[in-house]
């Protein structure tokens, strides 16, 4: 059986959110460098300091929110759910434990729960920006989570 999932389109220039941690922002400076032709095409967000960062650094124009660890983790994934940010790079370090996180956490989880595409390794950051993809309207499927909390409560009722 087939089922045909609700779709919403992402525009062919992209809202690019670019997120590093401290011990990546060199990685992802570096790498934005090197595609600065591409991400120059779209449109970009940054937490604070990232963001700042690939201003100074790269002269590209970047809306940059508060610092992560300030909330701006927060901003972009609520920014996300509004269907106002269509890509997430987040250079993330899996070495280090950082005091925002659960809000880390929370801005993959919306960016999965959105299904937007997500990148946070270099490597697949360049499969990202290589991606045809990048540059045309793309209609994300939507999975129907509201349908599936509420069966869910139904089974769960006595
Ligand atoms: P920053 O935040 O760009 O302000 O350093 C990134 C993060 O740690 O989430």
């Amino acid at each position: 059986m087939t089922t045909t999932l609700p779709t919403k389109t992402l525009p062919a220039k992209k809202r690019i959110a670019l997120v590093a941690h401290d011990a990546r922002k060199e990685d992802l400076l570096d790498w934005a460098a090197y595609n600065q032709g591409t991400l120059a095409q779209h449109t970009l967000f940054a937490t604070g300091t990232t963001g700042r960062l690939l201003q100074e650094q790269l002269e590209l124009p970047v809306t940059a929110f508060l610092s992560g660890p300030l909330g701006g983790d927060q901003q972009i994934g609520a920014r996300i759910v509004e269907g106002a940010i269509d890509v997430l790079i987040f250079f993330w370090d899996p070495l280090s434990s950082h005091p925002h996180d659960p809000d880390v956490r929370a801005l993959l989880r919306v960016a999965v729960l959105q299904n937007i595409p997500v990148a946070t390794n270099r490597s697949s950051a360049d499969f990202l920006l290589s991606s045809p993809l990048l540059g045309q309207p793309y209609a994300r499927h939507l999975e129907d989570y509201g349908s599936r909390l509420r069966r869910e409560r139904l089974t769960d009722e006595p």
